[in-house]
């Protein structure tokens, strides 16, 4: 079986689960990042692309540099990876050329429409009709609810109604659990208990995305102690990665508070799902 974690942008995967995917691979269990919006985006960029272009400090051409750093990533942790090309959210654009989310408060907002279907081709293309026991499916719950997150998300939901085995992902560096998205659906959480080494070799991995991590945390030291206190377990050499299936329980229902950052439906089964 492989096992396809995605990853709305280059950095997700490995910040969110990169120690589990370090377990199963020293298991030799086939791993791949699968990135959905790497693609190269051309300008003109909005204002607000290209005050982030500026943060990130890799002028007007971040995506060589973002796909450097995830090459890079993965091969510390020896899986593969890949990239579906679609661009990111920052720069796409509609069919007459106006920017779908040209600021901050619209990037965290409602999918916009030229969107609604976006979740469900990359989905179809993704799994390219393989058998359901052949491939395993880690996806973002969306915490942060950043639109391409529930995009993902919703490929999740997408490839859970197919019959493949899906397990959500707690999205790294975002707390914002207030997510519309998760209405209707009951989240039960399963911990993944991981050795230091797993945690070692996710840092060692993450610390490639540099042009991230002056944007999230400013210097690759308090990149280090983040991910050093996003999930230790209390007393014990060991560190958690926490994973989630859904159970659809509503179309409607207010329900988006069953998840928690607190893990109240924490299961009892510590073991990795695909082990
Ligand atoms: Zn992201």
């Amino acid at each position: 079986m492989k096992h396809v974690v995605v990853s709305p942008h280059f950095d997700d995967a490995i910040g969110s689960c990169g120690a589990t995917i370090s377990r199963l691979r020293r298991h030799d269990e086939e791993v791949v990042v699968q990135t959905i919006f790497g693609g190269t985006p051309s300008p003109p960029y909005s204002e607000f692309a290209l005050r982030l272009h500026a943060v990130w400090g890799s002028a007007d051409f971040p995506v060589p540099t973002r796909l450097e750093e995830d090459k890079r990533a993965c091969a510390v942790l020896g899986c593969a990876h890949g990239s579906l090309g679609i661009l990111e959210g920052l720069y796409r654009n509609s069919a007459e050329g106006a920017h779908l989310y040209p600021d901050e408060p619209s990037l965290f907002g409602p999918i916009a429409s030229e969107d609604h279907d976006l979740h469900v081709v990359t989905s179809r293309e993704l799994a390219g009709g393989a058998a359901i026991s052949d491939l395993c499916f880690y996806v973002p719950l969306g915490v942060g609810h950043h639109v391409d997150h529930v995009i993902a998300f919703r490929m999740g939901l997408e490839w859970a109604r197919l019959g493949y085995s899906v397990w959500f992902y707690r999205d790294f560096f975002y707390t914002d659990w207030d997510c519309p998205h998760f209405g209707g659906h009951r989240g039960r959480a399963l911990v993944q208990r991981l050795p230091a080494i797993d945690l070692e070799q996710k840092v060692k991995a993450f610390l490639h995305y540099r042009s991230q991590i002056r944007m999230l945390f400013g210097d690759a030291a308090s990149a280090v102690s983040y991910f050093a206190g996003a999930n230790p377990r209390r007393g014990r050499s060991h560190f958690q990665e926490v994973f989630w299936q859904l159970d659809r329980i509503s179309p409607d229902a207010g329900s988006r508070k069953v998840f928690s950052p607190g893990l109240g439906h924490r299961d009892s089964r510590a073991d990795h799902p695909a082990k």
